[in-house]
């Protein structure tokens, strides 16, 4: 099995496998290899670009079953054009760290209590010992977060991750 990138005469590309180089040559010299757009049997080999990190949405592994090996002695009709997505690479030091910030976001708010906007006074309840110590989490605004840092009350952001900004 051979996939060849296919141009028509009016500069259409495609792609279709065949059993072989010689398949192709016979099958494009009796005009059996058409242009899926226009339909012109005039077509030539196209200079192969490499192809990185491409998905197919359909049937991957389908060209390597006998059947269909079988079945590819004749064109393929190629795939519809993809359409654009929007793609991020996240490089696996960056995955491995979300993760682990989403573990200890899970981690705080499984064991901790969310007081919510009473953060800044329950903390502070707690470091003038009016209330017993324990895991709390909730929101303080930027100066609740500076007053609460000079009285000595220890406290940390809570991890955000970058989908839940919003
Ligand atoms: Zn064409």
């Amino acid at each position: 099995m051979i996939r060849y990138n296919l141009v028509c005469a009016k500069g259409h590309e495609f792609e279709s496998w065949f059993a072989g180089s010689a398949a192709y040559d016979r099958q494009a010299k009796r005009g059996l290899v058409e242009c899926p757009v226009c339909g012109s049997a005039k077509v030539e080999k196209a200079l192969m670009t490499p192809r990185l990190a491409r998905t197919r949405k359909s049937t991957p592994a389908a060209s390597e079953t006998p059947a269909a090996a079988a079945a590819a002695s004749e064109p393929v009709v190629p795939a519809a054009p993809e359409t654009p997505a929007p793609v991020a690479v996240i490089s696996p030091q960056e995955r491995e760290l979300r993760t682990k910030l989403r573990e200890l976001r899970e981690h705080l708010v499984k064991n901790a209590e969310n007081v919510g906007q009473r953060f800044p006074e329950e903390a502070r309840k707690m470091h003038y010992g009016e209330k017993e110590h324990r895991s709390i989490y909730g929101t303080a605004s930027p100066d609740d977060a500076k007053a609460l840092h000079e009285e000595g009350i220890e406290f940390a952001p809570l991890p955000v991750l970058p989908d839940e900004r919003n």
